[in-house]
Parts: C-alpha cells; sequence; structure tokens
C-alpha cells in the first residue's frame, strides 16, 4: 500500500513527550505490515489510549500556556501604569503630563493649570513627612471631584500638580481654577494639621501646535506671579496677547 507512517524522531537528547505515541505507531507500523486482525485490533486500542492522552495533556498544555501569555499581560499592564503614573497619588506622573499634553496640543488647543501647594515645607517641618504625604493625597481627592472628566491631573514636581484641560477657552478654565483654589483652602484635614492649606495657580492658554515647554513655562510664570501677589490666588499668562 502506499501509506506512509514515517515520523521524525526528536533530534537531541530531550525526553520525548510522544515516546509512547511513537511507541504504538511502531506497533501499528509492523501489525499493519503483518495483517494480524486480533494483533492489528490491540495496537489500534493502545493507539486510541495514548492518543487520546496526548490530546487531554495538549489541552492542558493549551490551557497554562493562555494563562501564561494572560499574566504577562496582566504584568505588563501593570508597569505601563507604573511607568506612566505617580506611586503616591496614582495621577499621571511628570513624562506622562507631558506626552498627554503634547498628543492634546497637536490635536487642538488645551488649557494648562499649573498649581503648586503654599509654604508645603512647613506642614513637612511642623507635622512630618508622612503628615505631608496625607496632605497631598487630601488635595489630588479634591483636584479629582472637582476636574472630574473634563480633564488630567499629573504631578510635575514633590507638591506641583498640573491639570489639562482639553479643547478649554481661557474664561472657563480660570473659574474652574478658582473653584479648585477656593475647595483647596477649604479642606479640613485631619490632626495634627491645625491649619488652612491653599494652593497658588498659573494658567495659560495654548493654541494647537504650542509645544509643552511653552505651555508649561507660560503657566510656570504666572505661578510666579501668584505667589509673588501673596500666593493662594489665581494668575493667568497668554502667549498670544
Ligand atoms: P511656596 O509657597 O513658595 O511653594 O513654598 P513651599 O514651602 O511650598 O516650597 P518649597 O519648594 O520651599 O518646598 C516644597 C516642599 O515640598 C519641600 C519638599 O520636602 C516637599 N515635598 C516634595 N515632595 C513631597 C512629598 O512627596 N511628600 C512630602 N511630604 N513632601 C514633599
Ligand atoms: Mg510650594
Ligand atoms: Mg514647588
Amino acid at each position: 500500500m502506499g501509506l506512509n507512517f514515517s515520523m521524525n524522531a526528536p533530534s537531541n537528547d530531550a525526553p520525548d513527550l510522544f515516546q509512547n505515541e511513537s511507541d504504538a505507531l511502531e506497533k501499528a507500523r509492523t501489525i499493519h505490515a503483518q495483517i494480524d486482525a486480533n494483533e492489528c485490533r490491540l495496537a489500534l486500542g493502545e493507539l486510541i489510549g495514548h492518543f487520546e492522552r496526548l490530546m487531554r495533556e495538549t489541552r492542558r498544555l493549551i490551557g497554562r500556556s493562555d494563562r501564561a501569555e494572560r499574566e504577562m499581560q496582566a504584568l505588563t499592564h501593570q508597569l505601563q501604569y507604573r511607568a506612566t503614573h505617580d506611586a503616591l497619588t496614582d495621577v499621571l506622573n511628570r513624562s506622562a503630563v507631558i506626552e498627554r499634553t503634547s498628543k492634546a496640543l497637536r490635536a487642538g488647543q488645551a488649557v494648562m493649570i499649573l498649581l503648586d501647594i503654599d509654604e508645603f515645607k512647613r506642614v513637612n517641618d511642623d507635622f512630618g513627612h508622612p503628615v505631608g504625604d496625607a496632605v497631598i493625597l487630601g488635595i489630588v481627592d479634591c483636584l479629582r471631584r472637582i476636574v472630574g472628566e473634563r480633564g488630567v491631573i499629573g504631578r510635575v514636581g514633590g507638591e506641583e500638580f498640573t491639570v489639562l484641560l482639553p479643547g478649554y477657552e481661557l474664561a472657563r478654565a480660570l473659574q474652574l481654577a478658582d473653584e479648585m483654589r477656593i475647595a483647596i483652602a477649604s479642606l479640613v484635614f485631619a490632626a495634627p494639621v491645625d491649619r488652612r492649606i491653599t494652593a497658588s495657580f498659573g494658567v495659560s492658554f495654548n493654541p494647537a501646535g504650542t509645544d509643552f515647554d511653552t505651555a508649561y513655562g507660560v503657566a510656570d510664570s504666572a505661578l510666579y506671579k501668584a505667589k509673588r501677589g501673596g500666593r493662594d490666588r489665581v494668575e493667568f499668562a497668554d502667549p498670544s496677547m
């Protein structure tokens, strides 16, 4: 007959996953050559048994490899999240802010609000670093509540945050910044914090095509103006004005 039962042998000395199947096939080849009905039946039975085992094992291996792939995807997602988010507050980190702002400004106009907590060094000095961290978390929560889906919050320095507002006009952004300022100043922190905490705001309006450094630099000079003007206030700058 023209049937060809040849099969490649494993190329090295590693244990052969298909040893049983190879043995059964070898037996089947021999019996096939002799065509003895009873032995043929036994050999086929063995062949069926080993092939059923082979299919079960293969299914199990495929299941395991699918699980490993899902775990790898989750890990990749986790690493990507950690690379783009601040570990303390979970808002975007500096490099992610730069990327997100640049992308938004390629697509259209955007307002950047830059805010810096006032006299924050004193909070650390008076109450300790962990209390300072808790204050930062309270302020970021407050920003999240106000900004919602309208913008993207990022941490660009220790106690310095950005709120990017894609598509925003300056007037609406200034209103929102003032809402944030008032909300932060109204926060009551747990003991031992015994004082109002305020923040100063610098706002830049940026037409489409502005680069990150310009958007940030203009907001930073407005922030400087707010600090010099007495803190707990919002200042703005429009590079086109
Ligand atoms: P100003 O009103 O001019 O901004 O005064 P300031 O004291 O806030 O500014 P300064 O730059 O002198 O101090 C900022 C402080 O923020 C110093 C630094 O130790 C603290 N800081 C930065 N990052 C963190 C942080 O993650 N946690 C805590 N607890 N403190 C931080
Ligand atoms: Mg500060
Ligand atoms: Mg600062």
